[in-house]
């Protein structure tokens, strides 16, 4: 089965379910996204701070398959913030990765203590008509970030990268991206193991019902709420369990069960304390 894909407000097409590297060892990470290539994902989520570009750039080479079937993301960190060294630390992502072109370049945080996000966001828009990109977004934008990126601004970003699972939906912040056409991604979105939900009824049963993993459910959650979504794993065995999420559908009550578990539990620092 296909992946589905997402249309962006600049044209542009997103698989919407791919392959996340955060806290992928970049020594293993070759390896490592190889496996991920090998089990069907074609989209890669990374980033400079996680140090890793270099070895997603290597899987990617080695593995054969044509550039135009992958979708590439990869952030800029906070203290490339500004409009000359974001235009720096893209050059260098980009040959990093070893890619002629980035699908997605997103800024990894507002980092409001620098307050040069516009700044950025204006670099990234320039970027944006050069051929080395071709979207541009954000990530752990809240509405107010946003709504002064859309008033100071040409681009409206194609996305926003937010902490998004059962226990920590953002419903104002998912509600505002979707008013101006700006897709969420939802980073951390099994709660990166730090909540019990695999073990809650109202997952657990739905699985059951399926005959899948609470894991399976909680990413079919995702996507019937329209999210894009990575999930991370370093086992080949768990890139295959939530790859493998096309063949069921949750019902309408399941979907608004998982829904209801919302109980604002960030597991990152809050968007304006990062630095
Ligand atoms: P995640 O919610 O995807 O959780 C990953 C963890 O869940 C794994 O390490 C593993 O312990 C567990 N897991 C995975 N599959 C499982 C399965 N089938 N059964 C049981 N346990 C399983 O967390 P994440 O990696 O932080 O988020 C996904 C991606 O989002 C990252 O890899 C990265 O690309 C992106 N991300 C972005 C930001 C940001 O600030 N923009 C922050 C964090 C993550």
């Amino acid at each position: 089965q296909l992946v589905p894909r997402v249309q962006l407000n600049d044209g542009y097409s997103i698989p919407q379910l791919g392959f996340g590297v955060f806290k992928v060892d970049p020594d293993e990470t070759e390896r490592i996204v190889s496996d991920a290539l090998e089990v069907g994902y074609r989209h890669l989520d990374t980033a400079r701070i996680y140090g890793n570009e270099a070895g997603v750039g290597r899987a990617i080479a080695a593995s054969g398959i044509p550039r135009e079937e992958l979708f590439i993301t990869t952030k800029l960190w906070n203290d490339d913030q500004g409009a000359e060294s974001a235009r720096v630390a893209f050059e260098q992502s980009r040959e990093r990765l070893g890619l002629d072109y980035v699908d997605l370049y997103l800024i990894h945080w507002p980092s409001p203590a620098r307050d040069r996000y516009v700044e950025t966001w204006k670099a990234l828009e320039q970027l944006r008509e050069t051929d080395g990109v071709r979207s541009i977004g954000v990530s752990n934008f809240l509405t107010h970030h946003l709504e002064r990126l859309l008033a100071e601004t040409e681009v409206v970003p194609a996305v926003d990268q937010i902490e998004l699972h059962p226990y920590h939906q953002q419903p104002a912040t998912a509600a505002f991206a979707d008013e101006h056409d700006i897709r969420i991604e939802a980073w951390g979105p099994l709660g990166q193991g730090k909540y019990p939900l695999f073990d809650l009824p109202e997952i657990t049963g739905a699985a059951a019902a399926h005959d899948v993993t609470p894991a399976q459910v909680v990413i079919r959650w995702h996507l019937q709420r329209g999210h894009i979504l990575f999930p991370k794993s370093n086992r080949r065995e768990r890139m295959a369990e939530n790859f493998d999420v096309l063949g069921f559908e949750l019902s309408e009550d399941e979907v608004a069960a998982i829904t209801g578990l919302e109980r604002e539990g960030r597991v990152s620092a809050h968007p304006d304390e990062v630095d």
